[in-house]
């Protein structure tokens, strides 16, 4: 009876050890989808992440994460989902990270690891193509547009004597309210701004000069430095070995300063 017992209590252990190393790997989580990395992104965000007539994802970003997936010997899967609840999806474990045009700020660092910086841009302000507005001050009194939960949405946030900041879900959404005259401005990321912009001349423009500096970065939950890792590692190699560059040159426009 001794003997069955103690083997009992080593066969638990065993059954406990295993089904530890189950759950987590020694540093991280257990992906999503195995043979997966599941990324979460709000692909309403041009030329960042966008969903085709056939509901594909497409973009830098989606691009970057395919060719990051590459060299971890994983396959992608995108999950769209709205910006403002990003890094709640990611902690509650939706997907594995989140490649979203996602700016790297102290106050996201509370909550999420980012990975090295991948892109530099920072905010403009947009206006109506007619609009006198020529710098911030010129807002005083004036309806903002801003994609909520962003920093665009913060940077207006913090200007101290406009009338009202309207906060929508999609950035497109904005600029759609600026051009039926709901909204003076938009504040919103230069890079993504200037297509929207260079597509209808007639109806906005840029005022030049950035607002903020700002560097993309990718989310990964805290707890699993080792994804973290790996990560960083293959934006490394991508950057050395000329398929960001490539990426760079497919999706992003250059437009020439004003
Ligand atoms: N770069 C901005 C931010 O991180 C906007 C991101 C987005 O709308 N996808 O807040």
């Amino acid at each position: 009876m001794k003997r069955v017992a103690q083997l009992s209590i080593v066969l638990l252990l065993i059954l406990a050890v295993v089904a530890a190393s189950g759950c987590t790997s020694s540093k991280g989580r257990k992906l999503v989808k195995e043979g997966y990395l599941t990324i979460g992104t709000e692909a309403e965000f041009a030329p960042f992440e966008v969903r085709l007539g056939d509901g594909s994802f497409y973009g830098f970003d989606i691009a970057l994460g395919e060719a990051i997936a590459k060299e971890l010997g994983l396959k992608v899967d995108y999950i769209d989902t709205d910006f403002a609840g990003i890094i709640l999806s990611l902690n509650s474990g939706k997907f594995d990270i989140a490649m979203s045009a996602m700016t790297i700020t102290e106050e996201r660092k509370k909550s999420i690891n980012f990975s090295d910086p991948y892109f530099d841009t920072g905010l403009s302000l947009a206006v109506p193509a007619n609009s006198p507005v020529q710098k911030l001050d010129d807002l005083d009194g004036k309806i903002i547009g801003v994609q909520l939960g962003t920093t665009g949405d913060l940077y207006a946030s913090s200007l101290k004597n406009v009338r009202e900041i309207k906060r929508y879900p999609h950035a497109p959404d904005a600029f759609l309210d600026m051009k039926n005259g709901k909204v003076d401005a938009v504040i919103n990321d230069d890079v993504v701004s200037k297509p929207i912009v260079a597509k209808d001349p007639n109806s906005f423009k840029i005022i030049s000069g950035l607002l903020t500096i700002e560097q993309y970065g990718i989310a990964v939950p805290k707890d699993n430095e080792a994804l973290l890792q790996k990560i960083n590692a293959a934006l490394k190699k991508i950057k050395e070995d000329g398929t960001y560059d490539n990426i760079y040159d497919q999706y992003i426009i250059h437009y020439s300063a004003e």
